[in-house]
């Protein structure tokens, strides 16, 4: 049974830092849809942990990718690229026009990390303040301004961190010095919730950051590229970071993670700064390029916002008077429903019984990243399948 030995050999050789849903081995993807061994299919709401923001194999991201894999697929640094350049331009063109520069990484931790080497070398200061909750990435620096104890236990000590309480603008107020390097966030934090950030705090953030000589860092690592409705989360409240970080979405399923920058902070850099060997690689580049003009083209970032309202509109309706429901929020495409119970049962049933991917955010939190791509049929059939999994929950 090749089911069972591939489960296997992934358990043996991969296993111990991940927490498997089931046996299935997944083989292929088609727009947000994935397929197991056995031929079963499964409509992916998780969109692969928030990647998959075209869908599974986007047609224009494969040919790309394929055409540039015959191509060149590496160029260091010290060479330029002819991909590299025209990627580098279509990012800044739909980034904030305040943030005009880029450095180019591979994923979205490592994207944070850098953005805290270029804090500490622009403001000469060590310190970070950070939100309760938030969510960067787990290498040692991105896992210095993470929250979650769990995640932080064993590997200390880490970076100097203040976490602040999220939405509270008093206390971030009272946290940032002249001894913070920066202040790192997200508008809305994804992995802990879908908890959208007050303007009140945000704007704040900003306040404090420029009083006080701080850098203000965003990551839009999971929030970017229309997830929320909006190009950027930081759109929807007019605050303007002097570094925004991005992954997930940026190489249309590609493994990519970028960092932007203010003209202010370009110009301490100097050769040899920051590095990364496979960074802005051609293929990568190819992808991203592709990725971008798909967001663009296909009216996708709107179609998010449209789509997302619809989406807790149903869900609301769907769910309405079922007491193991706390809350339904979100913003675009990007949509938790807290229960009142735990959360993973209700994610090993919705797949095993109801062919449909979700995600967790906490332990009571069902998160739903679905493809922009997602038609209103396909809305609909995963709306009904998590309804009848949650009422099908013992009381
Ligand atoms: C996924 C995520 C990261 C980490 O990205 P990796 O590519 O897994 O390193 C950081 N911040 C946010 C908000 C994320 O959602």
């Amino acid at each position: 049974m090749a089911q069972t030995t591939h489960a296997q050999i992934e358990e043996r050789v991969l296993g111990g830092t991940t927490a498997r849903r089931g046996d299935i081995v997944i083989v292929s993807g088609e727009g947000c849809w994935v397929y197991d061994e056995d031929g079963k299919k499964y409509l992916d709401l998780g969109s692969a942990q928030g990647v998959a923001m075209l869908g599974h194999c986007h047609a224009g991201v494969t040919e790309a990718i394929q055409e540039q894999a015959a191509t060149l697929t590496l160029c260091p640094s010290y060479l330029y690229n002819d991909k590299r350049a025209e990627f580098a331009k279509a990012l800044v063109d739909v980034l904030p026009k305040h943030l005009p520069h880029v450095f180019l990484a591979n994923s979205g931790a490592e994207a944070i990390d850098g953005a805290l080497k270029f804090a500490r070398l622009f403001t000469r200061r060590s310190a970070f303040v950070a939100t309760t909750r938030g969510f960067h990435g787990r290498t040692m620096g991105a896992l210095s301004v993470t929250w979650e104890p769990k995640y932080r236990e064993g590997f200390e000590p880490l970076l100097a961190t203040a976490h602040v309480q999220f939405n509270d603008a008093a206390a971030l107020d009272k946290a940032v010095t002249d001894k913070t390097a920066a202040v790192v966030l997200e508008v809305v934090q994804g992995e802990s919730g879908v908890n959208i950030g007050t303007p009140d705090f945000l704007k704040t953030a900003q306040q404090v950051c420029r009083e006080r000589g701080a850098l203000l860092i965003v990551d839009e690592i999971q929030t970017g590229f229309g997830r929320t409705g909006k190009w950027f989360a930081v759109e929807h409240t007019g605050i303007e970071p002097d570094i925004m970080c991005l992954a997930k979405g940026l190489g249309g399923g590609f493994p990519m993670g970028a960092f932007a920058y203010t003209k202010a902070i370009r110009e301490v850099l100097t050769p040899g700064a920051h590095g990364s060997t496979f960074g802005g690689s051609p293929l990568a580049c190819a992808a991203g390029l592709a990725a971008i003009q798909a967001y663009r083209d296909e009216g996708l970032i709107k179609r998010s916002g449209i789509l997302g309202a619809n989406m807790r509109n149903q869900l609301r309706g769907a769910l309405e008077g079922v007491a193991l429901v706390r809350d339904i929020r979100g913003l675009g495409l990007m949509i938790a429903v807290e229960l009142r119970t735990k959360v993973a049962p209700v994610l090993k049933s919705l797949m095993l019984s109801h062919g449909v991917i979700a995600l967790p955010a906490g332990p009571t939190v069902l998160r739903l990243l679905p493809p922009l791509v997602i038609t209103e049929k396909e809305i609909d059939l995963g709306v009904q399948a998590i309804a009848k999994a949650i009422k099908e929950l013992p009381a």
